[in-house]
């Protein structure tokens, strides 16, 4: 009756109505497990967190975090990429040791490389990234280096609308 009827918001740049959109996306692998052989695949490990693969030799190790990114028309909400990093042995071991200490969040963050392609016209594999760990069983933050020029980075710094919530939620889904 009246009053202030938030579903009958409209998209100020579309005109439409955006509901029901999925505010996580994510990988569930880094891309060079994906691409590994079945033999590396089974030399190496996959969790729900981390990985080590060995490709031709050499060893790599990565951990799954967050790349947030606000919604700026819907504030408190939160759009993250759910996306793997690869980390230096003594970073991911430093990782693995504090993996359940209450402290975990005091850590310093650690550098990582993005190793998942997103659905982003500019590739974003091999982005800079620091990785914050949080508090045990909270997934570590992903902040991506913002001195980088590209359209995932940009949108870290500024925060994307619900319009481009919605678009993203078609690149993935459509
Ligand atoms: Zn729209």
């Amino acid at each position: 009756m009246g009053g202030k009827d938030k579903l009958r918001w409209e998209c100020g740049t579309c005109g439409q109505q955006h509901r029901g959109l999925a505010t996580v996306f994510g990988a569930q692998a880094p891309d060079p497990w994906v691409h590994a052989t079945a033999t590396e695949r089974q030399a190496g490990e996959l969790t729900a967190d981390m990985c080590v693969l060995e490709i031709e030799g050499t060893w790599h190790y990565f951990l799954r975090g967050h790349i947030e990114i606000p919604v700026v028309d819907a504030p408190g909400d939160v759009f993250s990429w759910s996306a793997w990093v690869s980390l230096s042995e003594e970073s991911i071991q430093k990782v693995a040791e504090h993996w359940d200490d209450p402290e975990r969040a005091s850590l310093a963050p650690v550098f990582g490389w993005l190793c998942n392609e997103l659905p982003y016209e500019q590739s974003t594999i091999s982005i800079p990234t620091h990785v914050h760990n949080r508090e045990p069983g909270v997934v570590p933050f992903i902040r991506l280096d913002p001195s980088v020029d590209h359209p995932l980075v940009r949108e870290q710094g500024t925060g994307i609308s619900l319009h481009r919530l919605a678009e993203i939620n078609n690149a993935v889904m459509g």
